[in-house]
């Protein structure tokens, strides 16, 4: 046994972060988080996240029980699998499960869609002692004792056992550790969009735009859609779990503020930058009139349903990014400041992976570090091994991510008739698209 418990400190109150620090906390282990943002409110916005098995498993194993179900609660079910279809919205396969509804609390099969907004607050939930905001941190110096000293922008340092680089991708954490680390652009530009559920547009909507998730596959560019539809009120929500919330110090009505927020089919339109105008780029802010032009005019010949999802989404809900992928990273030398999620291995939306994977990092970590503050296994051993597979793992997520980001900007009309032949043959033959897909 050690005689002395870890401290580790965690850079980043990201997604990955703080599920970190949820499973530290459960398993008793010292942890403090420090986070860029001033407050915990600094975002209250963004797009629904696809959390799959890998994330599920993670979240479940790191968050009490009663905040895993309420996770569940808020979320949505995402659907039946995927379905791949022409911009005329003709069917040319479909991926994943066709039968049965699993049980949402199981976590080896429970896929949800997730609020962004709900998710950080049941992540912070217990954790304002753990958490410290307004901590930017600028560098890291090893200490004669075998510590580890971070420094802050607001001049101030913390000293841990194991620090842990979770602050996102562009990680200066990271970058110092590895200065050969870095990310490649990829030629990719999306644009990304909200359309509320309202009864008006329940009432147009293709019953496929509201049931699971769709990737249209055009003779050019790409287009993705999701719904958002919680599975249960808040207040039912309220009803059902407030009394083991409690339980926990915690009060439900607050963790579940954010949980009103409309249903919505959200969707993701992506094509290779250099077929778009050169001043078509990246703004904080997208400017609405601009996207619905451009959309308007890549989109002619599509249905009309999904041109008038396009242009009838809420101004404010559009987003406007550029596309980049982490460089792979030789082995090297395991030491005590280590690494997670998007600060490592940062990866394009496609597929909706980076979050699951960060999770899924985060989930193995805790069991490293956890093993080495009770003495199972030697600091070294654990992280060493836990590295290993992260980063197998992790960049062959981020290959297979720009692998498909490659196909679904091709511009070469043949490489595109190719492969919406192949999905339409995938679909026509089960056989075939079992082989390709798994699960079909
Ligand atoms: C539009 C979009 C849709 C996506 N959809 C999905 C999806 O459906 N499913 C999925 O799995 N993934 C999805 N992703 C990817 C996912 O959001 C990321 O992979 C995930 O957030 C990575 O988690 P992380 O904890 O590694 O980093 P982050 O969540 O980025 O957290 C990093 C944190 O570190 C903080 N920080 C940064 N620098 C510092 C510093 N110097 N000091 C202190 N703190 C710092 C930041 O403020 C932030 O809170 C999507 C991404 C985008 C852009």
């Amino acid at each position: 046994m050690s005689l002395r418990r870890l401290n580790v400190a965690v850079i980043g109150g990201g997604i990955g972060g703080l599920c970190l620090a949820q499973g530290l906390r459960r398993a008793g282990v010292p942890v403090t988080v420090y986070e860029r943002d001033r407050t915990a409110d600094s975002r209250l916005q963004g797009f629904r996240l696809n959390i799959d098995p890998a994330g599920s498993l993670a979240l479940h194993a790191c968050l009490p029980p009663a905040l895993w179900e309420l996770l569940v609660a808020t979320a949505g079910d995402p659907g039946p699998g995927i379905s791949f279809l022409d911009e005329r919205m003709r069917p040319l396969v479909r991926i994943g499960r066709n039968d049965r509804e699993p049980d949402p609390l199981d976590p080896t099969t429970g896929r949800h869609a997730v609020s962004r907004v709900t998710l950080r607050r049941l992540l912070l939930a217990g954790l304002d002692d753990v958490v410290r905001f307004g901590k930017e941190c600028t560098g890291f110096t090893p200490t004669d004792d075998g510590t580890v000293t971070a420094t802050f922008a607001d001049g101030t340092t913390a000293t841990a056992d194991v620090l842990v680089a979770a602050d996102g991708a562009g990680s200066r954490v990271w970058a110092q550790l590895h200065p050969a680390a870095g990310r490649a652009t990829l030629p990719a530009t999306a644009v990304a969009g909200k359309l509320f559920l309202t009864e008006d547009t329940r009432r147009w909507l293709p019953q496929r735009l509201l049931a699971g998730m769709n990737v249209f596959w055009p003779p050019r560019d790409f287009l993705f859609t999701a719904i958002f539809h919680r599975r249960e009120a808040p207040a039912s929500i309220a009803a059902r779990l407030g009394d083991r919330v409690r339980e926990l110090g915690l009060d439900p009505d607050r963790l579940l503020a954010d949980a009103h927020d409309d249903d919505y089919v959200l969707w993701a339109f992506i094509a290779h930058r250099d077929s778009l105008p050169a001043d078509f780029t990246p703004k904080a802010q997208a400017d609405p009139a601009a996207v619905r032009e451009l959309l308007a005019r890549r989109t002619a010949g599509w249905h009309p349903d999904l041109r008038r999802l396009l242009a009838d989404s809420t101004p404010d809900t559009l987003y406007q990014t550029e596309f980049s992928a982490a460089v792979p990273l030789r082995p090297w030398q395991t030491g005590n400041v280590t690494g997670l999620g998007d600060a490592v291995h940062h990866m394009p939306p496609v597929g909706g992976l980076g979050g699951n994977t960060a999770l899924r990092d985060a989930h193995r970590l805790c069991a490293a570090l956890t093993a080495a503050d009770r003495g199972d296994m030697p600091l070294r051993q654990a992280l060493h091994a836990y590295e290993a597979e992260m980063l197998r793992h992790g960049f062959r997520t981020v290959r297979e991510v720009v692998r498909n980001t490659g196909a679904a900007i091709a511009r070469s009309p043949v490489r595109r008739s190719a492969s919406r032949w192949f999905f339409r043959a995938c679909g026509a033959v089960p056989p075939l698209g079992r082989a390709v897909f798994g699960e079909h």
